[in-house]
C-alpha cells in the first residue's frame, strides 16, 4: 500500500531566477493551450498522436523551453482533454500551476534546495523545511508542481511523496502523546490536530463564560445543554481518533500514565492541564477498548521526561524543548516537540517489554517505566 504526502516548499529565489521560472511557466501554459486546441480539434487525447503531430512545430517556435517542459505540457494536456471527455476546450491561465516530471527537477531535501529547470536553462532554488518534514526524507519523491502566487509574489514547489505504508518506528509498538495542540501524536509521524476541534472547543468556552456572568435561571439551563453539546462532540472526535490509532499495524499501544502519578507542581502547567482534562482519559478507555477487541494490547509508561528526553540519542534536557519544537544540545537532533515524546513513550514501551519478556512471557496490561532509563 503506498502512502503520498504532499510537501509544500517556499522557494527563495533571486530577482533574474524568479523571471526565467515566470517566463517557463508562461510558456508552459502557452503550450498546454496550443496542445489541448489540436486535441480537442482533432478529437484525440492521445499522447503520442498529439506528440507526434504538435512536437517538433512547437519545440522549432519555443527552442528555449527544454524538451523536457514540453513533453510535461503535452502530458496535462491530453490529461486534461481525457479529464473532461473532450466535451470543452481546457484552458490553462498564465501563471497556472506547472508540473514538473523527475527529469527536470532534482530536488535536496537534506541541504535544501532544488534544480529546476527553466528556459535559461537550471535555476537553483533554496528552501527552508519545517522540522515536522524531516520524517519525510526518506520518502520517495514522485511529481513536482510549480505554482506562482501572484498576490504575494512568491513561488511554491508542491512535492508528491510516497512511501510504501505508514513506517513503524518500533517493530509492533505505537507510542501516543495526547496533548493540548495536538490532541494525540503516534509515533509513526501521524499527527491528530485539529482546527476545527479548536475552534468549536473555543466558542463554547466563549458562550459558557458569557452565560456564567449572567447568571439568571435561564442561562443555567443554556449553559447544562452546551455542555452536554460540547461533550458529545469531543466524544465523537476521541471516538474517531482512537479508532484510527487501533486500525493502524501495531501490535502494542502505549500512552503514558495519566492515573498513577497525582498532581504535581513540578511536573509543570501543561501536564497539571493533561491530568485535568477528562477527554485525555476518554481517549484512552476508547483506545483500551478497541484495542481490546482487535487483540491489541495497551500499555502505560510512566511520562517523566518524555518531553524532555531525546529519542535519538537519549540525551534529557529540560533547555531541549522550545513550545512546539525539539532540538538536542547533544546531537543536534530536530523534531517536532510532541513527535519526539510519541517516540520516547514508545521507546521506554520496547524497552520494558523486552526487559519483562525475559522473566514472564505474558505481560500485563499495565506496566509502568520510567523513560530516562
Ligand atoms: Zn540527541
Amino acid at each position: 500500500m503506498n502512502m503520498d504526502r504532499t510537501l509544500k516548499l517556499k522557494l527563495e529565489l533571486s530577482d533574474e531566477d524568479k523571471e526565467s521560472l515566470m517566463q517557463t511557466v508562461v510558456l508552459f501554459n502557452q503550450v498546454f493551450n496550443e496542445v489541448a486546441e489540436y486535441g480537442f480539434e482533432k478529437r484525440t487525447h492521445s499522447k503520442v498522436s498529439v506528440h507526434n503531430a504538435t512536437y517538433k512545430d512547437i519545440r522549432g517556435r519555443h527552442p528555449e523551453l527544454p524538451s523536457s517542459l514540453i513533453q510535461g505540457a503535452r502530458d496535462v494536456a491530453c490529461e486534461a482533454l481525457k479529464g473532461v471527455k473532450l466535451k470543452r476546450l481546457p484552458e490553462s491561465r498564465p501563471y497556472s500551476a506547472i508540473r514538473y516530471n523527475k527529469r527536470v527537477i532534482r530536488i535536496v531535501f537534506e541541504h535544501g534546495f532544488a534544480t529546476v529547470a527553466s528556459i535559461n536553462g537550471r535555476v537553483k532554488v533554496s528552501f527552508s523545511i519545517p522540522e515536522y518534514y524531516e520524517q519525510y526524507i526518506d520518502w520517495e519523491t514522485r511529481s513536482s508542481t510549480l505554482r506562482y502566487d501572484i498576490r504575494n509574489d512568491v513561488f511554491y514547489l508542491h512535492v508528491v511523496i510516497r512511501t510504501e505504508s505508514p513506517k513503524p518506528s518500533g517493530d509492533t509498538v505505537i507510542g501516543i502523546d495526547r496533548g493540548i495542540v495536538n490532541i494525540a501524536v503516534c509515533s509513526n509521524n501521524v499527527f491528530f490536530n485539529s482546527k476545527e476541534v479548536k475552534n468549536t472547543r473555543a466558542k463554547y468556552a466563549y458562550l459558557r463564560k458569557e452565560l456564567q456572568s449572567k447568571g439568571t435561571k435561564s442561562a443555567k439551563r443554556l449553559l447544562k445543554k452546551i455542555s452536554r453539546k460540547e461533550r458529545r462532540f469531543v466524544t465523537d472526535v476521541n471516538h474517531c481518533i482512537a479508532k484510527e490509532i487501533v486500525n493502524m499495524p501495531f501490535d502494542v499501544v502505549a500512552l503514558e500514565d495519566l492515573t498513577s502519578i497525582r498532581v504535581n507542581k513540578r511536573r509543570g502547567k501543561n501536564f497539571n492541564r493533561k491530568l485535568n482534562n477528562w477527554s485525555f482519559y476518554q481517549l484512552e478507555q476508547f483506545i483500551r477498548y478497541k484495542a481490546e477487541a482487535l487483540g491489541k494490547q495497551v500499555v502505560s509508561v510512566d511520562p517523566r521526561y518524555s518531553s524532555q528526553k531525546c529519542s535519538k540519542c537519549g540525551h534529557t534536557y529540560k533547555g531541549n524543548r522550545d513550545g512546539s519544537s525539539y532540538r538536542c544540545r547533544n546531537c543536534g537532533f530536530q523534531i517536532h516537540a510532541d513527535l519526539n515524546a510519541a517516540r520516547n513513550i514508545a521507546q521506554a514501551c520496547i524497552s520494558c517489554l523486552s526487559r519483562l519478556s525475559v522473566n514472564q512471557p505474558n505481560v500485563g496490561i499495565s506496566v509502568t517505566q520510567d523513560v530516562t532509563q
